[in-house]
Formats: structure tokens, C-alpha cells, sequence
């Protein structure tokens, strides 16, 4: 009886075997071929599979998906952007197992409460800020899902004083801001030569005033979304992971000084944002448990 979980995100797909937890050192991840984006998947899938029998597999993906339909349609897999129907394919090659999506959002959202910095409320955020930000909202204790699955997609939250241009064809999203492609694209149009977010850090860490204020924009636009965002939702608890949340007070100190000016009304006084305590493994482990749970739940119609 295997459990896989699977993880579609910008750096490529992962995959692991699950137990009680996902062990990093078990997981295997190849980037996204320019092409044949699905064969490369089912190979890494059944590689993992080692032949036996599977049960269970979740999957936890970049959006849009349809939840319904089992479909993904993430921008960053070209041939899938029309919309690729991801579980039917996945049960093809695992017949009698229970296949499960959601977006990678919702997975992170639920390690998080299950593992991570969020475990101690019941209302939180969390966010992962890399190539591409992801998000998801726990309210009441509960993950929210949305109507057609993508319910907490942060990145494109619009934010007050900013118009760069987003992927999504929008101006002044988030994920134009402060997702750690755009902070290197703003940081190069400004005249900084790198291509890297590490190299951001150390050049900010090192004095470099285009790095010091891409990453104070990235920090401070973070700020705002946060802020409106747990004025909508009621919740005290943001927990941010990713790449680019591992750099350092260039970006941490402009991110809490724009909650803090912005979370102003008294029941947002009680507001925290804190690091990840997943490092960069939350998706795969809120699929893990995705995949858990569905293979509990059938059990118990079983019995
Ligand atoms: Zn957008």
C-alpha cells in the first residue's frame, strides 16, 4: 500500500512516497520540461511507485484548476494552459487509487496547520513567496476551498501604489511585485546585473541600493496585501515561506512596518506574521495529507 503525493510548482514537479510525514531527503523533483510535460510526470510517478500497489495520490498544483473536473491549467506548463485533465490521466496509471487535487495554496494552507507555524489558531494565511506566490486561508478552523477550487490566490490581490504588469494580464497584482521573478525583473530594468534571488539578498546585505529597494518594495507591497487580506478574513495569523521570505531584514522590516501601518482597526492589532516552519516543503506535504485523509475516509465507509 503506497501513498504518493505530487507537487506541480514553477521549479518543476516532486514527488514522494508518504508515511506519518514527507521526508525531504525522500522526495524526487525534475524542473518542467519544455515539452512532454505529462510523460515526464507519470515517469517520476511510477519511478517513485517502485511497482507497488498505489492507494492514494494528492496533488497539490499551481492554478487555475478545476477542483470538479480534475483539470490544471497553470500558465507557467504551456501545454497545459488550455486546461490538462491531470486526475484522469493519474488514475490511469494508479487504477485503484483514490486521486485528490487542490491547489497548491490549499495544500500549503493545511501542512501548515497540521505541522507548521499555523498549528496553535484557527484563522491564518500562508503564503509562499518563490518564482510564484501561492496561498491559502484557513477560517474557523477550516481550509478554504472556493467555488471552483482556487480560493486563495494571493498573488493577484491588487496592490495600492503599485501598476506593474502581471502575467495575468493585470496591473499592480502582488505576484508583479514581489514573486521573486519580478523582484529580479524590476531589480534588472533598474539597472542591477544578476539572476538570482540569493544574489539579490547578498548584494542588499552588501549595501546595493537597487537590491536594498527591490526588496523593500517586494516587503512593503507583501505588507499591504497582508493587511487587507486579514481585514477581510478576521485572521491573526500569516505565515510566509518561499525563497524569497529567506531574505532577511531587506525584506521582513518593510513588510512588518506596512502591516503595521496599514492593520490599524483594534481586532487586527493581534495580527503576526511569522516564517514558514516548512522550509520548502508545504505543498507536497498538505498533498501528502490530502491523500491521507481521502484513503481514511474510505476506510471508514468500509468499516
Ligand atoms: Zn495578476
Amino acid at each position: 500500500m503506497t501513498i504518493l503525493a505530487l507537487e506541480i510548482g514553477p521549479a518543476g514537479f516532486a514527488v514522494t512516497r508518504v508515511a506519518d510525514d514527507v521526508d525531504p531527503d525522500e522526495v524526487r523533483r525534475i524542473p518542467i520540461p519544455s515539452g512532454g510535460a505529462w510523460a515526464a510526470c507519470r515517469d517520476l510517478l511510477l519511478e517513485c511507485a517502485e511497482g507497488t500497489e498505489v492507494t492514494a495520490v494528492g496533488i497539490g498544483s499551481m492554478g487555475p484548476v478545476d477542483m470538479a473536473a480534475g483539470v490544471v491549467a497553470p500558465t507557467q506548463i504551456p501545454e497545459w494552459r488550455a486546461g490538462f485533465a491531470l486526475v484522469d490521466a493519474v488514475q490511469k496509471i494508479f487504477p485503484i487509487a483514490l486521486v485528490q487535487l487542490a491547489l497548491d495554496g490549499v495544500c500549503l494552507a493545511l501542512a501548515e496547520r497540521n505541522f507548521g507555524a499555523t498549528s496553535a489558531v484557527s484563522d491564518s494565511l500562508s503564503v509562499v513567496v518563490s518564482d510564484r506566490i501561492a496561498a491559502g486561508v484557513m477560517v474557523g478552523g477550516f481550509v478554504v476551498v472556493g467555488r471552483t477550487g482556487n480560493a486563495g490566490h494571493f498573488g493577484h490581490v491588487l496592490v495600492p501604489g503599485f501598476d506593474d504588469l502581471c502575467e495575468c494580464g493585470g496591473r499592480g497584482c502582488l505576484e508583479a511585485v514581489a514573486s521573486g521573478a519580478s523582484i529580479l525583473r524590476w531589480a534588472n530594468s533598474q539597472g542591477w546585473v544578476g539572476n538570482s534571488v540569493e544574489a539579490l539578498v547578498g548584494a542588499a546585505q552588501a549595501g546595493d541600493e537597487i537590491a536594498v529597494s527591490a526588496l523593500n518594495r517586494a516587503g512593503t507591497a507583501l505588507g499591504r496585501a497582508i493587511a487587507s487580506v486579514a481585514s477581510l478574513l478576521d485572521i491573526d495569523l500569516v505565515a510566509v515561506g518561499g525563497t524569497v521570505a529567506k531574505s532577511g531584514p531587506a525584506l521582513w522590516k518593510p513588510l512588518a512596518a506596512s502591516v503595521a501601518t496599514h492593520a490599524r482597526l483594534g481586532f487586527l492589532t493581534a495580527l503576526r506574521v511569522v516564517p514558514s516552519e516548512l522550509d520548502l516543503l508545504g505543498v507536497l506535504a498538505g498533498a501528502g495529507l490530502l491523500a491521507m485523509m481521502a484513503q481514511e475516509a474510505a476506510a471508514q465507509v468500509a468499516d
